[in-house]
């Protein structure tokens, strides 16, 4: 049976609660001022490589938090670490040029230096909703991947992962290594407790740059324009169904 090394995903996003701006130039969302947080798939990422290690204590050897971006990405990683990742790479870059393929590539460089040979991902960033990092890098390694998983299961060297599909659940099996993508019913992130924020802060967080993993992250799409959804329009009190529904008919809805 293989040691097994985790590498997880943990993306600085804005925070799930913050309601979203438009920037004044329309091409990206405004993000100054705004508070960040670790995306919400990647807590749960993070939280099954930590019930992974828990399980098999004498089998996960090292628990490995990455982030691409800015140098904000360190306090992710600090409250990945703080959940129980034993170690962090942040990858200094400037997040407005990152896009899904080139942080695969980033990851491919990273597990090629370190040996990793599971890596768990968010199923989707909340801030572009690319869904496209884990199968990307599933493709660059020509790795095994699992998407959407919403339980995950490793007898000696073979992954068991569940996954949501429309009408039931779908049961796979896989040898690894294997890219696992996050859903949200994998598992319900623990909150970081004091002690261990405390802890975080004495664990190892290296930073590299992308020209030190020699990849090369030119942005390959262009965002033409970034627009808001319209306002909603106010509505209205009616008396009777059927003044519902002549009101339906009067806006083309019936
Ligand atoms: P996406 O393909 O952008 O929807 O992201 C899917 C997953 O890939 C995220 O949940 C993260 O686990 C990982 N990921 C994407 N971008 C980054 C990044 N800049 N830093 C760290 N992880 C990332």
């Amino acid at each position: 049976m293989s040691n097994i090394r985790i590498l997880v995903g943990c993306k600085r996003v804005i925070d799930y609660a913050v309601k979203i701006r438009v920037n004044a130039a329309r091409t990206a969302v405004e993000t100054n001022n705004v508070k960040h947080s670790l995306n919400p798939f990647d807590e749960i990422a993070v939280e099954e490589a930590v019930r992974i290690k828990q399980r098999l204590p004498s089998r996960v050897s090292d628990i490995l938090a990455i982030s691409c971006g800015s140098a904000k990405c360190a306090e992710v990683l600090r409250t990945a670490m703080a959940m129980g990742a034993d170690r962090a790479i942040h990858v200094e870059a400037d997040d407005s040029t990152l896009q899904p393929l080139a942080v695969a590539k980033l990851f491919k460089a990273i597990i090629e230096k370190e040996n990793s040979n599971l890596v768990i991902l968010g199923k989707q960033a909340i801030d572009d909703d690319s869904n496209q990092t884990g199968q990307m890098l599933a493709g660059l390694l020509s790795w095994p991947q699992i998407t959407f998983a919403s339980n995950v299961n490793i007898e000696d060297d073979a992954l068991k992962v569940t996954r949501e599909v429309d009408g039931g659940l779908e049961t796979l099996s896989s040898k690894l290594p294997a890219v696992i993508t996050a859903d949200l019913r994998l598992n319900e992130p623990r909150f970081a407790t004091l002690p261990n924020i405390m802890k975080a802060k004495k664990k190892s967080l290296v930073t590299y740059t992308p020209q030190d993993l020699g990849v090369d992250i030119t942005p390959r799409l262009e965002v033409l324009s970034v627009t808001e959804p319209p306002p909603r329009q106010g509505g209205g009190t009616v008396e009777s169904v059927d003044e519902l529904i002549s009101k339906l008919k009067e806006v083309g809805a019936l």
